[in-house]
């Protein structure tokens, strides 16, 4: 299960909303206990792929590493990844899956039009080699 403050959530979302139509990407910062993902902040990155943004990402890793050290200084560490799939559905693709890394939530924020439509946090089933769903609860 992910846990994620409405503020958090809201301001992912209006970045993923501003970047439309092309894909943006962050670190997720939190702690990790046991199956539960604890997003207590987050760090927006770029999108390296310029030639496909629309439908792929590439994080910068210079931002990745900006986000490891915020993290660190927070006393917490990177636990996953966002992303916006611009005019497709919340559903992880292969190409998701191919980079994803175990231990990790892929939370995926499906944008129609420059307008949130729905969020699916996702993780690397290591034994199935697939990705499923995990529950999402955003408290107030
Ligand atoms: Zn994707």
């Amino acid at each position: 299960m992910v846990e994620i403050s409405k503020s958090i959530n809201d301001k992912i979302m209006r970045i993923c909303e501003k970047g439309f139509p092309y894909e943006v990407c962050g670190v997720l910062i939190g702690t990790k206990n046991n199956n539960k993902y604890i997003i207590k902040d987050f760090y927006d990155c770029e999108n390296l792929n310029k030639a496909r943004a629309a439908d792929r990402y590439e994080l910068n890793p210079k931002d990745y590493m900006q986000g490891e050290k915020i993290a660190k200084d927070l006393g917490l560490s990177i636990i996953g990844i966002y992303h916006s799939h611009p005019s497709h559905p919340a559903i992880a693709s292969e190409t998701d899956k191919l980079y994803a890394w175990p231990e990790m939530a892929y939370m995926i924020y499906s944008i129609y039009e420059n307008k949130f439509k729905n969020l699916i946090t996702w993780e690397i089933d290591e034994i199935k080699d697939e990705f499923i769903e995990i529950e999402t609860k955003i408290y107030e």
